[in-house]
């Protein structure tokens, strides 16, 4: 029997897939019932219309033996002919491949293939010897033989049944792969669960039993016992209406190892562009390794119920990588030949329908039940506001009503549409102030004055925040401010012209501090934002005082600093008494300076860099303290 000979282009791939890239082999079975299930799909349509493709039951039945090391496959669908087997199983990947091998041959990124679908030819990764054998309704059955190496045979054969047996003949057995594992009864049990457990039609197979031995009481013996491996109708395919809300969390908990129930499930259909099914979970609590790089994003891929990968990353947007659930849609290939994930344009368009779907639900949530949204923001805003915040703002529009700050005036998180609605008709900027925590940030003395104006603060606790605030530069018009900033806060005329009076007035006594701090700050000025304390710490243009604790983290020699700036308090008795030593002791202004500057330091929450020389200056002003007193 002559052989023919593969296409060259097939071959060449065939050589690469089997021989290097595969690390992914036993998906070649995911592969042979998915072509089984098309094919029960075809007889079933064709059934219809013509008597001779009618059935009684569709299946598919598995039939390891380990005796000969093989491992047959058998449907009973609509079966291919002569003609159809050398068109079908004599070329790879009849569309692309030429762009496929390519893209691959000189690729590092050759393991994405064991995530596609590779079709019949995967077979070879487990096989030296592939035969199938395949009946249509009205053609004679024909044999195909091939080792997957220099072509292939085919014959007639004798075959009864419609539809279509495959026979592999396992590979030795090397150092590194076990073929022989493909035999196993519980090994193919597991990878029919893992990989085809939605196939619509019973998977069959003889699976091993221990039953009760007849005649003899406790003892125990195995038996063979015909069992449908697939459970069929996946979850999400399922009625809405017939599913509990145990039914969704038994499954979240057992697929993403949480106990913790999913604090929102989602699960829809859409119809249109792109056509699927999505099942969502947004987790109640932080997954361990969510900051780490173990952690791994994105939603499971299924096409019309058949696994296709684990975490199909570019379904899902960075921000909203906190999303765990899979995404089942009859419009995704399963081959790998017609385009890789990424350019996917159908799954451009699905990632496009989830993005909206999952905003719209987080919508609803803040809507409807705030106090859910705000255990999901305390859990996950930082991935919204770092989502502002990355590619120099550009998911700004989708994200900042997602937003959340804690307000002053609220004593709670609000909206940044919250928070402009209540803005003051006098009020043109949305005043923020950064801290360690909110307790802290509400004694801050540079929001003193504000508060007591009855402006409505933004409270950010987070180190993320500030960045985010910057970056977004404006909410629907208003400008962020910090409160920390030189910049003055919402000032009227007349306190204006107040203080430069007197700025002007105490001119000697500003300048002798700005220079006896001057390697610490810009300047020293009177301030229109203290109400209760001495004095306070701004920071100009540029870096803010917060950004400089966190910079100071971070490793690395050269650390960038704020350019500082020491406010007085031209109301509170500390004036008085440094305007009263300047005129009669002006040289004890340094000392004053510096204890300002920093008890200043203190309150901002930054260290000291002496707290030795802080300590010895407070010492040496009680002494002088306790000797005027005339002790
Ligand atoms: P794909 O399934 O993406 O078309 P495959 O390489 O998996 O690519 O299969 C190639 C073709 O071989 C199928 O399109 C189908 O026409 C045919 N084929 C494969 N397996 C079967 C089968 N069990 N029954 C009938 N036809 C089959
Ligand atoms: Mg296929």
């Amino acid at each position: 029997m002559a052989k023919k000979q593969f296409k060259t282009e097939s071959k060449r791939l065939l050589d690469l897939m089997i021989n290097s890239i595969y690390t992914n082999r036993e998906i070649f079975l995911r592969e042979l019932i998915s072509n089984a299930s098309d094919a029960l799909d075809k007889r079933h349509f064709l059934s219809l219309t013509d008597k001779d493709y009618r059935y009684d039951k569709l299946e598919i039945l598995l039939e390891p033996d380990g005796v000969n090391r093989t491992l047959t496959i058998t449907d009973n669908g609509v079966g291919m002919s002569r003609e159809e087997m050398e068109k079908n199983l004599g070329t790879i990947a009849h569309s692309g491949s030429e762009e496929f091998r390519r893209k691959y041959e000189d690729s590092s990124t050759a393991d994405i293939i064991g995530q596609f679908g590779v079709g019949f030819y995967s077979s070879f990764m487990v096989a030296d010897k592939v035969v199938v054998e395949s009946k249509t309704a009205n053609q004679p059955a024909s044999r195909w033989v091939s080792n997957g190496q220099d072509g292939y045979t085919i014959e007639d054969c004798d075959k009864e049944d419609i539809g279509t047996r495959i026979t592999l003949y396992l590979r030795e057995d090397n150092d590194e792969v076990k073929y022989s594992d493909y035999t196993d009864r519980y090994k193919i049990h597991e990878l029919v669960r893992k990989y085809s457990d939605y196939v619509r039609y019973p998977i069959m197979m003889e699976t091993e039993k221990s039953v009760p031995k007849p005649d003899s009481d406790g003892e125990y013996e195995t038996v063979l016992e015909m069992t449908t491996l697939n459970s069929m109708v996946p979850l999400w395919k399922r009625n809405r209406k017939d599913i509990t809300e145990d039914d969704y969390n038994n499954f979240y908990s057992s697929k993403y190892y949480d106990w913790e129930k999913p604090l929102k499930t989602v699960h829809y259909s859409m119809e249109g562009n792109v056509s699927y099914t999505a099942l969502l979970y947004i987790p109640s609590r932080l997954p361990y390794n969510f900051y780490s790089k173990d952690y791994e994003a994105g939603l499971q891929l299924y096409s019309k119920g058949v696994f296709i990968m684990e975490h199909a990353k570019d379904l899902l947007p960075d921000y909203y990588s906190f999303v765990r659930g899979l995404v089942d849609s009859d419009d995704v290939s399963l081959n790998i030949s017609r385009e890789i994930l990424q350019q996917d344009s159908q799954l451009q368009s699905l990632r496009k329908s989830i993005t909206r779907k999952i905003k719209s639900t987080l919508v609803d949530m803040m809507i409807k039940e705030r106090e859910q949204y705000e255990k999901f923001y305390r859990t996950f805003g930082n991935s919204l506001k770092y989502g502002v915040y990355q590619n120099y703002g550009a998911n700004k529009e989708e994200l900042q009503d997602l937003l959340m700050f804690y307000s002053s005036k609220e004593d709670k998180y609000v909206t940044l549409k919250e928070y402009k609605e209540r803005m003051k008709p006098q009020q043109n900027e949305i005043y923020y102030c950064t801290g360690e925590s909110i307790d802290k940030i509400k004694k801050l003395p540079q929001i003193e004055t504000l508060l007591d104006k009855g402006f409505e603060i933004l409270y950010c606790i987070d180190e993320i925040d500030e960045f985010t605030l910057m970056m977004m530069h404006d909410y629907d018009g208003k400008q962020f401010k910090s409160a920390q900033k030189a910049d003055a806060l919402n000032e009227s005329e007349e306190e204006k012209k107040q203080k430069e009076e007197l700025q002007k007035g105490n001119e000697g006594l500003l300048q002798k501090m700005a220079s006896a701090l001057s390697d610490k700050v810009k300047e020293v000025r009177i301030s229109s934002r203290l109400k209760n304390n001495p004095v306070c710490l701004v920071a100009d243009e540029g870096i803010s005082l917060e950004m400089e604790k966190y910079l100071s983290q971070l490793p690395g020699e050269q650390k960038a600093k704020a350019t500082k700036i020491l406010e007085i308090n031209p109301n509170h008795d500390i004036f008085k008494v440094l305007q009263n030593v300047y005129e009669k002791s002006p040289d004890e202004i340094d000392e004053y300076a510096d204890l300002l500057y920093q008890q200043a330091m203190l309150i901002e929450g930054f260290t000291l860099d002496d707290p030795v020389d802080f300590s010895n200056r407070i010492c040496r002003l009680m002494k002088k303290a306790n000797e005027q007193a005339g002790h």
